[in-house]
């Protein structure tokens, strides 16, 4: 077993990721060539915002080679997460509608490290918390290109992709990089409501809707308030607009199916039990319920009506100012609309 022929190898663990919902599946080759002078400027200009991991050890980051010394290569799996617009008030993007992907995924990649450690081979997975520049890593192992929002773009898949990986010492042959086909669109920048994709391929994370309603712990500047819309967590326009995503089907991740919430009148009266409880399991959870609470007040602020003032006018009052500051702001703009 451990002389396994490494195309057989390849194509044995093709057919194993496939009957766990793992497709496309891609190797890249260690030392990889990755884009790291643009990760580099992008965190020199704090692009990354509060996303203080991305700044650790940025040196590992740019290069496997240091994450596992003695890796070969590092295989790269996709998991379409893709499903409609369950179609209510405040948008939650889609990669977030259901159970959170972390552990589904790693519990995958567990599967396969069995079997490539019965092949020989030691093996380190990693989903989105490994010291790894995902995205650029799935590009070179031929999951598809970087499009312009810097999303990898699969042919098939489009962008819905949920992204694994794991670094091993098995001789896997290399994919070659899939060829940029983005051509002449600009539709995902024209879309960006914050103006958040700078250049193409260009991302400035502190703009972007994602970063804002997820990441930013604090209040949510001014001028973004009204662009945000409807979005009550992250932020799917980039990847709505973009022609290759039409084509994707619907994830057949049972995990992954669309919860059922309440209307944002009732989720604004949640306290920390109600927000826990409902939100267990999901990724939601962790923006914790001042955050989200600060959210569903920006999406009524720019969506609701009248009829939405009484729970606002309490959540006004809320001892946490994160909330009672955001919802004094969404008061004032349903009475501006008058
Ligand atoms: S996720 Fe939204 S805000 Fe962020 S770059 Fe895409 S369209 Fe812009
Ligand atoms: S919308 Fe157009 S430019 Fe943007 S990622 Fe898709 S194909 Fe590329």
């Amino acid at each position: 077993m451990k002389n396994l022929d490494p195309n057989e190898a390849k194509r044995i663990l093709v057919e194993k990721a496939g009957s766990l919902g793992l497709d496309p599946v891609g190797v890249a080759p260690v030392p990889a060539e990755l884009r790291q002078d643009y990760f580099y400027k992008w965190l020199e200009t704090d692009q990354h915002g509060e996303m203080g991991w991305m700044a650790r050890d940025p040196e590992r980051r740019a290069n496997p080679e240091q994450v596992q010394p003695g890796a070969h290569c590092i295989l790269c799996f996709g998991l379409n997460y893709y499903q409609p617009e369950p179609g209510r008030r405040g948008r939650i993007a889609k990669y977030a509608l259901g159970k959170d992907y972390h552990k589904v995924m790693i519990n995958k990649l567990k599967t396969l490290c069995k079997w490539l450690q019965e092949i020989g081979a030691t093996n380190r997975p990693y989903v989105d918390t490994g010291p790894l520049l995902e995205k650029p890593i799935a590009a070179l192992a031929g999951i598809g290109w970087q499009g312009k929002n810097t999303m990898v773009l699969n042919g098939e898949h489009g962008q819905w992709l949920f992204l694994g990986f794991i670094l091993t010492t098995f001789p896997f042959p290399v994919d070659k990089p899939q060829q940029d086909r983005c051509g002449t669109c600009t539709r995902c920048i024209d879309i960006c409501p914050t103006r958040a994709i700078t250049a193409p391929y260009q991302l400035d994370a502190r703009k972007c809707i994602s970063y804002l309603t997820i990441e930013h712990k604090g209040s949510i500047p001014l001028p973004y308030r009204r662009l945000m819309g409807d979005h009550l967590y992250g932020c799917d326009d980039c990847l709505d607009i973009c022609p290759w995503n039409k084509w994707a089907r619907k994830t057949r991740e049972a995990a992954f199916e669309a919860r059922d919430y309440p209307d944002l009148r009732e989720l604004l009266t949640m306290d920390d039990d109600a927000f826990n409880n409902l939100f267990a399991g999901s990724p939601v959870r962790r923006l914790k319920r001042p955050r989200f609470l600060r959210n569903v007040c920006i999406v009524l602020g720019n969506s609701g009506t009248r009829e939405d003032l009484p729970v606002l006018k309490k959540a006004a009052m809320d001892p946490d100012t994160l909330i009672a500051e955001h919802a004094q702001w969404a008061i004032a703009e349903i009475e501006d609309r008058g």
